[in-house]
């Protein structure tokens, strides 16, 4: 399918600012700002990542509001051209970079505007993530809400019923509700599921990092904001101006890639190559208690064990701990403590690996299941579903502009 999906969109008319001039920061600025963001890394215990469309330019997807991006040719009566689909578009170093860096511990959640699908297809674990605007690969049940990934997009979008039919067993047979996509349209109210996350999530962060994002859809983009109220950082690293760049504690004025690249670097944070789509649904970090989400992958060659990226990673850590680096137990020593780090089955020795990595005390408790290999396991049980009413203004796509002026008419 064309990646134009905004054509299949209705009308609307307030769509932000777009076209604005973008910025380049000077490489000597870029290499000093960059280094203050991996110290911010490396001194904070949770890091959440707001992405949106300009993660995925490098990819062949065109954004909205960039030079090129979809509103801003519409306004001067023009089309995007594409020389992708969204099934063979290639997750970028960025998506890549996201998956590595949750692996480690680095990223601890992952909030989306984007509908490409990227990071679920580059195996970031859906349960450490939101898709706020929805997933065009994605359909989920009027009935039951289970969502189900598939390989192909899904071929409506704006939440139309999509012709196929919901198989999840139930206690009286199969549910056989009705599937819709995912993809939401103009007003069209975010899923509770996931914007609950991210609310928590953004206010579990005591640092947000935006990337390609120009914060102007709300209730996504005012979510950093959540992170500043209670006393967490921001970042924010894109081309153009963005709507919070007065807060920001840092701003990053080039492509994101070229700072993950910096960053990666700088962390020791293997980032292996892509290959082929390949889907997630648990972090190694899942605790036992967790519930898992209701979705399950509907095609089961996307599902593969071990996965890779892990192997990948943990390989190039493992590489690090054998040189005596980058476990708790180096940490403590580099600090001056002999205290031995004793804690039974220290998964931290194995995700610690940097060094420099955040600890994790939830690692530590021998009560979470945080080996790794526990990764895509199917919801197998019907999870309960909670559909919870969201009608408060904010809670559907909309650009600030238009909240702007209902507050202004109040
Ligand atoms: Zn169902």
């Amino acid at each position: 399918m064309s990646v134009n999906y905004a054509e299949g969109l209705s009308a609307y008319e307030h769509k932000g600012k777009c076209g604005l001039a973008e910025k380049f920061d000077p490489p000597d600025i870029v290499a000093e700002k960059v280094s203050k963001l991996v110290s911010m890394i490396r001194s904070s215990r949770h890091i959440v990542f707001h992405t949106g469309a300009g993660i995925s330019t490098a990819a062949g997807i065109p954004d909205f509001r960039g030079p090129n991006g979809v509103w801003t040719l519409e306004e001067r009566g023009e089309k995007p051209t594409f020389n992708v689909t969204f099934e063979s578009a290639v997750p970028t170093f960025t998506h890549r970079a996201l998956v590595a860096m949750e692996i480690l511990g680095l990223a601890k959640y992952v909030i989306s505007q984007n509908v490409d699908g990227l990071h679920v297809r580059s195996g970031l674990p859906r349960n450490r993530m939101s898709e706020l605007h929805g997933n065009m690969f994605v359909e989920e049940c009027n009935k039951c809400a289970m969502q189900y990934i598939n390989r192909e997009v899904v071929r409506t979008m704006g939440v139309k019923l999509t012709g196929n039919i919901c198989i999840q067993k139930k206690s009286r047979g199969t549910c056989r509700g009705q599937l819709q996509d995912t993809v939401l349209d103009w007003e069209h109210a975010l899923p509770d599921m996931d914007l609950d996350r991210a609310e928590k999530q953004a206010k579990a962060a005591d640092l947000s990092i935006c990337l390609g994002t120009s914060l102007q859809i709300v209730p996504s983009g005012n979510l950093p904001l959540i992170t500043k109220r209670s006393g967490g950082r921001v970042v924010i690293v894109n081309l153009q101006p963005t709507k919070h760049d007065r807060k920001a504690d840092l701003k990053i004025c080039t492509y994101v890639d070229d700072v993950m690249r910096l960053v990666c670097q700088q962390l020791g944070v293997i980032v292996p190559e892509y290959d082929g789509p390949h889907v997630v649904l648990r972090s190694v970090h899942t605790g036992l208690g967790e519930d898992d989400l209701a979705v399950v992958v509907k095609d089961d060659t996307l599902v593969r064990k071990p996965h890779p990226t892990v192997t990948a990673v943990q390989a190039g850590c493992k590489a690090l701990v054998e040189r005596g680096e980058g476990t708790e137990q180096s940490r403590l020593k580099s600090e001056g403590d002999d205290k031995e780090c004793d804690t039974k089955n220290c998964v931290e020795n194995k995700l610690l690996v940097l060094g420099k990595a955040p600890i994790d005390a939830r690692i530590h408790d021998t009560s979470i299941k945080t080996e790794v290999g526990n990764e895509n396991i199917q919801a197998e049980n019907e999870p309960e579903v909670k559909r919870k009413k969201l009608d408060k203004p904010g809670d559907c796509i909309k650009t600030d502009l238009v909240k702007d002026e209902k507050q202004s008419e109040n």
